[in-house]
């Protein structure tokens, strides 16, 4: 393997927590935010937050603290050694995790036309690009290839997929009525494969970028058919690296996943009927099934419980071995949503 990373050192689980600013419409324009990261100077980025409810302080630690004030590329800065790994054959995870609207596609995305506010994902694609072009001096060729998908009340939904048919069809959710069944398997190298999945070899930034707005675009058609179909599912952005060293004959697989998780925001029990409260079980069913499998292999359980949700079965040759993961909650600083906030950092606190 070619570069070290930090992970190596400290075992294969990090947590990150990263705070947004608070926005105009918070606190019902009470500009007062309800947690506090330490310390604040964006130089040295800290490890504590506390949450303050009630007057009382609850304090939560992790492996970093962003608070609103980092930017895009400090972010980015931390887990630039971590997007590279996957370039030297390692499968790598990273989640963004958070109740609706505390910065979890601001995390993973950001604005992808901007300079300084777009998000990991465009900005890995863009350094990994440019490493493959830097060792291909030392030999080194890459095959990349992407696909992108949606997880929504437990099935899949293949957002490259150009067959309309397909596209409306799996918007109701229930791709068996399309004749597409998305099944998961795993082969004996330890690679997943999702029957009919689109998978799109890709050889340029420009390309990958065209494909995420694609993407969006069919994310988006959810959306107005069901309500606030995007917070509702787990967005996967899957980049597999095939890489051959002509020289010396080394070969390396590496995987990298990026996930924009659905919003953990509990609903009142009350309040959720129907179609709402089958997305909410289905939500709660995958957040605690990812928890319960990244806590079984942070305790390096013999059995880890990946079967109990789709996207912890999609995603289990990329999270157990010596895999890497990566989790961002996010946390937004509105009063109102201290509750949420407690419960986000008490699920990172267990699997950190
Ligand atoms: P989520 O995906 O968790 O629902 P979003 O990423 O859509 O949340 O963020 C909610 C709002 O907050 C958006 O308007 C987004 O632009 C803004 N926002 C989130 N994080 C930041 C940040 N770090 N800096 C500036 N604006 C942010
Ligand atoms: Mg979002």
């Amino acid at each position: 393997k070619l570069h070290n990373t930090i992970l190596e050192l400290k075992g294969n689980i990090r947590v990150f927590c990263r705070v947004r600013p608070l926005l105009p419409d918070d606190g019902g324009g009470r500009q007062e935010a309800s947690v506090i990261a330490y310390p604040t100077s964006s130089e040295s980025l800290g490890r504590g937050i506390d949450v303050v409810q009630s007057g009382n302080k609850h304090p939560f630690t992790f492996d970093k603290v962003f608070d609103h004030g980092a930017s895009q590329e400090e972010v980015f800065f931390e887990i630039s050694q971590l997007v590279q790994s996957a370039l030297d054959g390692y499968k790598v995870c990273i989640f963004a995790y958070g109740q609706t609207g505390s910065g979890k596609t601001y995390t993973m995305m950001g604005r992808p036309e901007t300079t300084e506010q777009k998000g990991l994902i465009p900005r890995s694609l863009e350094q990994i690009f440019k490493t493959s072009q830097s060792l291909s001096a030392q030999g080194w060729r890459y095959k990349m290839q992407v696909s992108m998908l949606e997880i929504y009340n437990e099935s899949i939904r293949d957002l490259l997929t150009t067959n309309r048919t397909i596209a409306i069809e799996a918007v109701r959710a229930d791709s068996s009525t399309c004749g597409r069944q998305y099944a998961i398997t795993h082969d004996v190298n330890g690679n997943t494969h999702v029957s009919d999945l689109t998978i799109i070899d890709v050889c340029s930034i420009e390309q990958i970028s065209s494909l995420l707005q694609q993407a969006a675009q069919s994310r988006s058609v959810g959306k107005t058919h069901m309500n606030e179909q995007s917070s509702r599912s787990h967005f996967v952005f899957t980049l597999r690296i095939s890489g051959v060293n002509e020289s010396t004959e080394q070969q390396v697989q590496g995987v990298l996943n990026l996930i924009d998780l659905a919003g953990s925001e509990r609903l009142s029990k009350s309040g959720a009927t129907g179609e709402r409260l089958k997305e909410t079980q289905a939500i709660n069913k995958s957040l605690s099934a990812l928890s319960d499998v990244i806590f079984a292999l942070a305790k390096k359980e013999d059995h880890v419980p990946f079967r109990n949700s789709k996207l912890t079965y999609l995603l289990q040759p990329c999270l157990g071995g010596d895999s890497k993961t990566l989790m961002f909650v996010n946390i937004s600083p509105d009063p109102s949503s201290t509750g949420e906030s407690l419960c986000s950092l008490r699920f990172a606190a267990r699997v950190n």
